[in-house]
């Protein structure tokens, strides 16, 4: 949204500052996607998190996913309401959970067992979103009530040293959705996708027409078809609005650690870190 573009380009910024602290000393693409992603979740600027949008029993539901391209190993969940980051859930699911992807109770049991602590489902709601709710039950859900029907989805990609490529995604769906529905964030090859042969990619927008044209795996397939990174990002949002006549986009690097991005939406708040270290963010 416009009144939130400043606010948007901060969080971007330090998102890519944690992110790259990491890479910078020879950290893990892992460790990089996670902190900046936890950067974003704890922002109410972003739909993630702390400050998500309400579902219509005016709870929040969180969604999310990490992929490690060298591996192809995944971790997602979705529907949780205590966890308050829960990029570091997909991560333990990831790497010590025997499935992929859990979701609700089980998943915040899993977590509680992981030694992730557990908040009150309250602590994730701000002001604005409640406010937001309230006018939107008294009535038909109107989006100028919200701060923006769509504030935004996070996600990140790195690439590290050693080339592994890892992408997340993390969100609180869209406003008023329905109890218990679940978009294209947390899963694999729909909101996000990563392959060492060809790159990583985090979407957003439109879940339901996302899903249609599992956008992040359509991006890395035209990635590993030699398309260079821009192309690939313009397409893939192309392909969104053609055939699933889509609002959204994406962040992607190919696997020589490129940019690419490309939205259909008035803004979209990216970033990244140049060649000589320095940061650059735009909407
Ligand atoms: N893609 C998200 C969802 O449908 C929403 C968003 O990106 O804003 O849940």
């Amino acid at each position: 949204p416009d009144e939130a573009v400043a606010a948007c380009l901060a969080g971007c910024r330090r998102a890519l500052e944690a992110g790259w602290a990491i890479l910078q000393r020879g950290g893990a693409a892992v460790d990089a996607v996670e902190a900046a992603i936890v950067v974003l979740e704890e922002d109410p600027t972003f739909d993630a998190g702390f400050g998500s949008h309400l579902n219509r029993d005016g709870r929040v539901e969180l969604d999310a996913i990490i992929m490690d391209g060298a591996t192809l190993n995944a971790g997602a969940v979705a529907c949780v309401e205590r966890v308050r980051n829960p990029i570091r859930l997909a991560r333990k699911v990831m790497e010590s959970c025997e499935h992929m992807m859990l979701v609700g109770a089980g998943a915040e049991q899993f977590a509680a067992a992981a030694g992730l602590p557990l908040c009150q489902p309250e602590e994730l709601i701000c002001e604005r979103e409640k406010k937001a709710w309230a006018k939107c039950v008294q009535g038909d859900h109107l989006s100028e009530f919200h701060f923006s029907p769509q504030h935004g989805t996070v996600g990140a990609v790195a690439r590290d040293v050693q080339g592994h490529i890892v992408a997340g995604t993390s969100t609180g769906g869209t406003c008023c959705k329905l109890p218990g529905r679940v978009g294209d964030s947390p899963l694999i090859g729909c909101g996000c996708y990563a392959d060492i042969e060809a790159g990583g990619v985090s979407c957003t927008g439109w879940g339901e027409a996302i899903m249609k044209v599992v956008l992040a795996k359509s991006a890395a397939d035209d990635l590993r078809s030699g398309r260079n990174a821009q192309e690939a990002a313009d397409a893939a949002v192309q392909l969104l609005a053609r055939r699933a006549n889509g609002a959204g986009g994406l962040i992607l690097l190919d696997r020589n650690g490129h940019p690419g991005f490309a939205f259909n939406t008035p803004h979209m708040a990216y970033g990244y870190v140049a060649p000589d270290g320095s940061i650059v963010t735009a909407v």
